[in-house]
Order: C-alpha cells, then structure tokens, then sequence
C-alpha cells in the first residue's frame, strides 16, 4: 500500500525527472528542463560571496532582510508604477513556489476552487490538491495566428460560488504567452464581480519579447485583491537560489506570511544581500538579458521551423511550444522519449500539464535559455528530422 496521503498519489515523479535522466543516459541536448547554463550578473555573485564570509549565515529577518523588501519595493515602482510597503506589503519567499504554495494553503478552504489556465506550471495542482481545494481549468489553445488564447465563455463559466482564487501567469510558461491588456481586463472584471482573489505568477515580468507585461494588481479594483508573487531565479539566471517575494494589500500578505513561518520559516540568507543588488542594477541589465533571450528565442524558432515542427513562436519566458504531427506524431509523450534516439535532443510533452489532455496531445516544449552554441547543436541535429 501506498503510504502517500490520496490527494497527492495522482503526483507523480515530475516529467523533468524522467526526460532529465533520459538525457543524461544517452548524451542528448536538453531542451527539456528550464534553467539556464551560465550564471546571473558577476557583481550579484560577488555581493553574495561576501555576505558568506561577513556573517549573513544565520535566520534572516521572517518577512525578509529589509534591504532585500526595500529593492522589491523600488523595483515594483520603477518598472510597473505599484506601490508596496516593504514593511507590511512584502514577505520574502523560498522561491516563487513557496508564495504560490503558501498563498493557496493560505487562502483556500477544502473544496474551494482556483481557477487557472491550462497547461499550468506542475506545482499549481500539486499546491491546490494539498490545500483540499478543486482547480477549474481555462485551456489556452494555439489559434490560426499562431497565439495561444482562450475562450471568453469558458473563462466565465469557470467562475461559480465556489471560486476563492484565480491563479494566473503571464509571461506564461510552457506556452510564451504574454497576455494581452484586453485579456488581463476579462479576467480582473471576473475577479471584481465575483469578489475573489488573485495570485499571480509574474517570474517572467522582465522576459516579454512581443508586446508588453502588465502586472494584473494595476487593473482596476485589482491592487486590494491581487498576490503578485515573483523571483529572482529566472531573472537574474540563478533557479538553485529559490529567492522569491510575494506583494499585496497587508491582510493578503499577511496570510502568505503566516503559512510560510511554518513551512521553511525563512530562506536563503546570504542570498537576500544580493537579489536586493541584482534587482537595482541598472534597466540595461533587465532590457540586454530580454534582447539576449530573444536572440534565442529567433535561432531556436528557426531551427524548429526548418526541422518541420508547426512552431507557435513565444511572446515571452524561456519555452517554445510546437506541433509534432507534421513529424508523424500523434503524441507528445511518446514522440519525446523517441526523440534522443532519433535526433538527440530531448524536450517535454505538455500534456502533462493539462487536464484536458487531448488539448496538448501534440504539443512539445522546447527551453532556449541555453548557451549559443548548445542551441546551435540542438539545431544541427533536430535538422535530421527533416531529412
Ligand atoms: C520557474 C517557475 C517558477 C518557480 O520559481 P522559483 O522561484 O524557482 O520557485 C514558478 N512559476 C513559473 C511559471 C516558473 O516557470
């Protein structure tokens, strides 16, 4: 028997594992984990490093060390004009998991649903089944433009009496989209008229390549019922860090707050010195990382389109998402464990990440947030699928 508790049995070894070990077995690219294979700024490594040596090692302040809540608060401002106090407005994270996990133990009763869109990141439904609570899916689908939307009538059927939260992300991994002012517009009206909260999954804020980020707390009535949760990993290219922050109205944050006291008490010390550096440097660090990725982004695109996938080209993130049935597949899952064998390069089947699996059936992601001339390898050898 099982000794695992039922509502997490469904839960099982993430698909990253295997593809990762995969990978390792039979020396293919891999495209299929998302973090970065070099490291953040040089000048966040040294602030870092110091703080090791000068006596940082010890439990940090609970909500965060204010130097760390004061850069969190001044970059809110500079970048996306909101406003947080970093006394009573933020709290400082294990990673942006830990917000959103603590945000919806925080806020959800058992049976309480959390509407969010599918694909999701995999630790949404993990977090809403330990929380007892019930996810109501929106499913994102490719449309002829290539972009992935929603239909307006299955977002508003997914809101009933029951509904606590909505869970969004925009820069939204796996599939690149960045949602549009329109579409965040829909989805604050639902949140309005139905009096519920948001959490919103922002870890992407500053890698938008088409369009722009609009944080969901500025729409109106947003600010007082919104959870902006955000991390340094994917920024500042250091996921191993898990350094993450929550911002919101003080009773909102609060609730994060009190759940993550007892979940990891307080994280990463030696680190806060240097996100709180990280997130001052100046805006060309933030605007050369998004120009560096895009260039990614277009040679990655490229060598897909040429190898023979339907390419649906990402608005934002470091992921892109693409069709394999011009390839002969007809499903994601087997079409990924063959593909080192065939090409040596290994992705991930999105499917997983939906409810409605036939949805992503056919769907494959593909990371570029790796050095030039990996992805460059990578391109060279998915080319023998056209061959
Ligand atoms: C990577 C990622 C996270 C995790 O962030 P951490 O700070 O490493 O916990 C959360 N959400 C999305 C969409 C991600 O891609």
């Amino acid at each position: 028997m099982d000794p695992l508790v039922a509502r997490m049995r469904p839960f099982g070894t993430t698909i990253f594992t295997e593809m990762s070990a995969l990978a390792v077995r039979t020396g293919a690219v891999n495209l299929g984990q998302g973090f970065p294979d070099t490291d953040g700024p040089a000048s966040m490594l040294d602030v870092a490093a110091e703080a090791l040596h000068s006596g940082h090692n010890q439990y940090p302040s609970g909500p965060g060390i204010p130097a760390l809540r004061a850069a969190i608060a001044a970059h809110q401002r500079a970048y996306w004009q909101l406003e947080y106090d970093p006394d009573t407005e933020i709290v400082v994270t294990a990673g942006a998991t830990e917000a959103i996990a603590a945000a919806i133990l925080g806020l959800c009763e058992p049976g309480d649903e959390v509407v969010c869109f599918e694909p999701y990141y995999d630790s949404y439904a993990a977090s809403i089944a330990l929380a007892g609570a019930v996810r109501r899916p929106v499913t994102l689908r490719p449309g002829p433009d290539g972009r992935y939307t929603f239909d307006p009538g299955q977002l508003r059927g997914a809101f009933g009496p029951r509904t606590r939260l909505v869970l969004l992300n925009s820069p939204h991994n796996p599939t690149g989209k960045v949602f549009t002012p329109a579409e965040l517009a829909a989805v604050a009206g639902l949140c309005v008229e139905h009096d519920v909260y948001a959490v919103t999954d922002e870890v992407y804020e500053h890698l938008v390549f088409a369009g722009e980020h609009r944080p969901l707390a500025g729409f109106p009535g947003m600010r007082e019922r919104t959870i902006q949760i955000s991390s340094a990993g994917k920024t500042f290219s250091c996921t191993g860090w898990k350094v993450g922050w929550a911002c919101g109205p003080a009773v909102l944050v609060s609730t994060v707050f009190r759940v993550k006291q007892f979940l990891t008490f307080v994280n990463a010390g030696p680190l806060q010195p240097a996100v709180a550096h990280a997130l001052a440097l100046p805006a060309s660090y933030f605007s050369g990382f998004r120009d560096d990725l895009r260039a990614k982004r277009d040679l990655l695109v490229a060598g897909l389109t040429e190898a023979g996938f339907v390419v649906y080209p990402p608005e934002g993130t470091y992921f892109v998402t693409a069709d394999i049935t011009p390839l002969g597949g007809t499903d994601g899952v087997t079409f990924c464990r063959e593909l080192p064998e065939r090409c040596g390069v290994v992705a991930v089947p999105t499917q997983v990440f939906y409810d409605d699996v036939e949805a992503g059936r056919r769907l494959v992601r593909f990371a570029f947030c790796k050095r030039p001339e990996v992805l460059t390898e990578a391109v060279s050898r998915l080319g023998k699928l056209a061959a």
